[in-house]
């Protein structure tokens, strides 16, 4: 392993000066569960690690009382979300996300913020902060900026966040009553193991005649970047949701994705879960709703 020199900035600011310093040679670091791997390995190569630890307001989870709007620093960890009360009770679909990231290990040290701009396409936390419409916060040295998260992916390994910017935090909306939310990773284990696909629902409901008013269906590994399946939402927007609909709205998902062969899956068993699973996920958001969710 080639060494490299460690930094440990204390804010946005100073991380981002350091960067411009080292440029080229310089690489931001979160958790460090990724780029410790490929620095091990000799995938990356970097005189400088930028870590992002320090930073105070990085790792900061807070919802604001009056606006309802939750806040996520990008250096929250897994384990943060995953042990957060707020986070089991008012956003199941980031439970369910976090809790299956790779062991209590990697959970403890691995950060959303890592797991977004790592971009695979496998990524199980980018999937709910788009489905909740989440929106990225990016500081770099010509100011601050936000991208919704979904538009944050260009391909396999490449965000759209330009040289030595920073992720800084993701910030979700307030959600409408009676929505629910729900995410399954599907693999041939439980644990250790990127998902076969990932799919992740929230449906949100009028009070009084129960019609679908929002509808998110988010796919990964079903294309080289986390995606939408729109033409299934459209179908679920504007009526009342039964498993008839979810299954004829799994279908639209499936005939929507990408998938392809890999050493993981064929695309046909891929294709396959998403049908079944946007169903089970659908008729989930449905309980947690009538849950008083
Ligand atoms: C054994 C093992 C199992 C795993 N299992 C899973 C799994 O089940 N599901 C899953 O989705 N992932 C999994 N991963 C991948 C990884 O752990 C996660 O993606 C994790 O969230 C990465 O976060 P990190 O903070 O460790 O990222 P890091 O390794 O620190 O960084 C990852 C990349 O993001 C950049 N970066 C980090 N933070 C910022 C920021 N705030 N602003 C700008 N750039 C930044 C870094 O420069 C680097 O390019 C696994 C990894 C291992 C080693």
């Amino acid at each position: 392993m080639k060494a490299f020199k460690y930094l440990s900035p204390t804010t946005v600011e100073e991380a981002i000066a350091f960067h411009g310093q080292h440029s080229e040679t310089a690489k931001y670091m979160g958790g460090g569960t990724d780029v410790i791997v490929k620095v091990k390995e000799g995938w990356m190569e970097p005189d400088f690690l930028i870590s992002l630890k320090k930073i105070k307001e990085m790792s900061e989870l807070h919802k604001n009382a009056a606006t309802g709007e939750l806040s996520i620093g990008a250096m929250v960890t897994h384990a943060t979300l995953e042990k957060s009360l707020m986070i089991q009770n008012e956003y199941p679909i980031i439970y369910d996300a976090v809790s299956n990231i790779g062991s209590l290990q990697v959970r403890n040290v691995g950060t959303i913020g890592g797991n977004l701009i790592n971009a695979v396409p496998s990524a199980d936390g980018a999937i709910p902060l788009i489905a909740l419409d989440g929106v990225a916060l990016l500081h770099g040295p010509e100011g601050e900026r936000s991208v919704a998260v979904k538009d944050l992916f260009v391909s396999p390994y490449k965000t759209i966040l330009k040289p030595m910017e920073i992720l800084k935090k993701i910030t979700i909306p307030p959600q409408a009553p009676h929505t629910g939310s729900a995410y399954i990773k599907f693999g041939r284990r439980a644990a250790m193991e990127l998902p076969l696909i990932g799919i992740g629902i929230l449906l949100s409901l009028d009070e009084i005649q129960g019609i679908c008013t929002k509808a998110r269906i988010c796919l990964g590994v079903a294309a080289p970047t986390p995606m939408r399946a729109f033409d299934a939402e459209k179908l679920l927007k504007g009526k009342k949701i039964g498993e008839a609909l979810l299954i004829e709205a799994g279908k639209i998902a499936a005939d929507e994705s990408k998938v392809r062969d890999s050493v993981r899956g064929k695309a046909w068993h891929r294709k396959e879960m998403i049908r079944v699973h946007v169903k089970r996920m659908g008729i989930k958001c449905l309980e947690l709703i009538n849950a008083g969710h």
